[in-house]
């Protein structure tokens, strides 16, 4: 294959879900350089505006920055409107959206004493609306604007899908049942709608990072108090045969991969990006 530089990808319009957030204003930055035009979308409708102006000061690329709530249909709609008549047809969604709660975290790792107080900490213990609210962030804030933004990549006879898996699909991690249940769905929800679109030449494909601080789990990662890693955050390491957190940069690479012509035959496909967390037995 010719090495076009990823010129396939210059001037097509990437919509960003959870654009404002650690990874998806990460990537933001770095596609807009990779001269793509970009509309990023999130809750936090400043932050989305505030990444949109960052950009638009530092390379020549059309950005926008639209407050989108990734979980209601009517605000998707609304959001591809608003691209239509700024910058175009959508040719790529990354689903950046989604993250943990403590509130669909239990405290304990293991039930271990039947006391009150290790019941509440435990699964027991695990409000069903906390639990609810993780799963519906990160699964059907996939799944929505999916649906919304694919039907333009039908009309212009094709492109691609990138969703944000996680470690937790493979081997659930301990206390975040909620996000791991949901993280799986995820995975299994990109094997299923890359073969259904596979005839439209609708590419669907999934990254699942490894370990990457942000504002979600640095809860988990650090002790609060003393600013140390937390005996989670040492085990997170000790598990990770590169010995170290990944940096948002180095998920950049395979991002523009999948969406690049590099990975037209690539469909179905769940990348880790995880400093060989995945591969790792611990032994
Ligand atoms: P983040 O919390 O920094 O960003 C998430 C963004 O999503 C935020 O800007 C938030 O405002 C936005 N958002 C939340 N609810 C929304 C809604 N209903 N509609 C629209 N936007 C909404 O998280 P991040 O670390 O950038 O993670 C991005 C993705 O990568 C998530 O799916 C996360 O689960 C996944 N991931 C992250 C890591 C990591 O280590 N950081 C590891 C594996 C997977």
């Amino acid at each position: 294959m010719k090495n076009n530089n990823f010129c396939d990808l210059n001037g097509k319009i990437c919509v960003i879900t959870g654009g404002g957030g650690a990874i998806g204003s990460s990537l933001a930055h770095f596609l807009a350089e990779a001269g793509l035009k970009l509309a990023i979308l999130d809750l936090n409708g400043k932050r989305a505006i505030e990444v949109a102006e960052e950009i638009s000061e530092k390379t020549e690329s059309s950005v926008l920055g639209i407050e989108t709530n990734v979980l209601d249909k009517q605000s998707l709609i609304s959001a591809k409107n608003t691209i239509h008549e700024k910058l175009g047809k959508v040719s790529y969604l990354i689903n950046a959206a989604g993250g943990n709660s403590p509130k669909g975290t239990t405290e304990l790792e293991f039930l271990e004493t039947l006391s009150d107080e290790s019941i509440e900490k435990s699964f027991y213990g695990l409000a069903p609306e906390g639990f609810k609210n993780v799963y519906e962030l990160n699964f059907s804030g996939t799944l929505l604007p999916s649906m919304i933004f694919t039907r333009d990549m039908l009309e212009m006879g094709g492109g691609a899908v990138i969703n944000f898996s996680s470690m937790s699909a493979y081997h659930p991690l301990t206390r975040v049942s909620a996000y791991s249940a949901a993280k799986a769905a995820v995975s299994n929800f990109t094997e299923w709608l890359a073969v259904h679109l596979a005839k439209q030449n609708v590419r669907v494909n999934a990254v699942a990072p490894g370990f990457f601080v942000g504002e979600q789990n640095r809860f988990l990662l650090y002790d609060k108090d003393t600013g140390e890693l937390s005996p989670r955050g040492k085990k997170i390491i000790q598990n990770t045969p590169m010995g170290r957190f990944g940096d948002y940069e180095e998920i950049h690479g395979t991002i523009l991969y999948l969406l690049s012509d590099l990975a037209k035959f690539v469909t179905g496909v769940i990348i880790p990006i995880d400093g060989g967390f995945n591969a790792y037995s611990g032994v």
